[in-house]
């Protein structure tokens, strides 16, 4: 399953450097903005040279599937923060509490009932982001738009969780600056500083309109073996 001829450490410095100057160029501090490896779909061995590169930050949409990648590879490198960034079942909410450092997928309150009870289990406690369906697409994960404020101070007062980001994915044939827009103005009037938005397409767009997090996979990886 390897690409042999993809060059991760090429891709990687390209990547950098596009947020750099796209955070400079609308007067941000590069350092202000994450850079979140989106390694899901890729083997260990395939992930190495960006954790050799020195990149920390991960991002991984099944539980499972990263259960299997990341323990191995924590063990030969410190510091990695791993992302979940794919939809959490109640049923695997133990598991993401233990292994995930970031859960951007927050978007019902079952999900946050189950968190909640996790948090109080254990000592662990994983940030969380509020996952909003700016694009209201039936099919899609996330809050609606109009649901969000309520849904935030459900999470925090309710169930006392730590909601410090927001996350969306635009609909995939649309502009996507007025739902970063769209996300940073629900950021804004609950006063929450993190916003993960951009991904390989539109990540630079991501950064002028205010992102804290882009989340970049095949611009760094390669293509995946597998639609997700
Ligand atoms: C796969 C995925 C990404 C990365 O997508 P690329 O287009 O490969 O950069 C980012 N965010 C989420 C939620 C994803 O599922």
């Amino acid at each position: 399953m390897n690409q042999p001829y993809f060059d991760v450490g090429a891709a990687l410095q390209e990547v950098r450097a596009r947020i750099d100057r796209s955070a400079r160029d609308s007067g941000r501090t590069p350092a202000d903005v994450q850079l979140v490896c989106v390694s899901k779909g890729k083997e260990a061995e395939e992930i190495v040279p960006a954790l050799e590169a020195g990149e920390r930050a991960f991002g991984e949409n099944r539980v499972q599937e990263a259960q299997r990648k990341w323990p191995g590879l924590r063990d030969c490198y410190s510091g990695v923060e791993l992302h979940l960034i794919g939809s959490l079942q109640t049923n695997k909410v133990r598991d993401a509490v233990a292994l995930f450092d970031v859960i951007e997928t927050l978007d019902r309150p079952k999900l946050a009932e189950a968190l909640a009870k996790e948090y109080q289990a254990t000592s662990r406690r994983p940030e969380l982001y509020v996952e909003i369906n700016t694009g209201r697409e039936p099919q899609k994960a996330g809050i609606l738009p109009e649901k969000a404020d309520e849904f935030i101070a459900f999470c925090r007062d309710q169930c006392a969780l730590p909601v410090t980001g927001l996350m969306c994915i635009p609909p995939a044939y649309e502009q996507a600056s007025p739902h970063f827009a769209l996300l940073a103005l629900i950021a804004r009037r609950n006063g929450i500083t993190k916003l993960s938005m951009g991904m390989s397409a539109d990540y630079e767009l991501g950064i002028q309109l205010g992102a804290t997090h882009v989340r970049v996979g095949s611009a760094i990886f390669g293509a995946r073996h597998y639609p997700a």
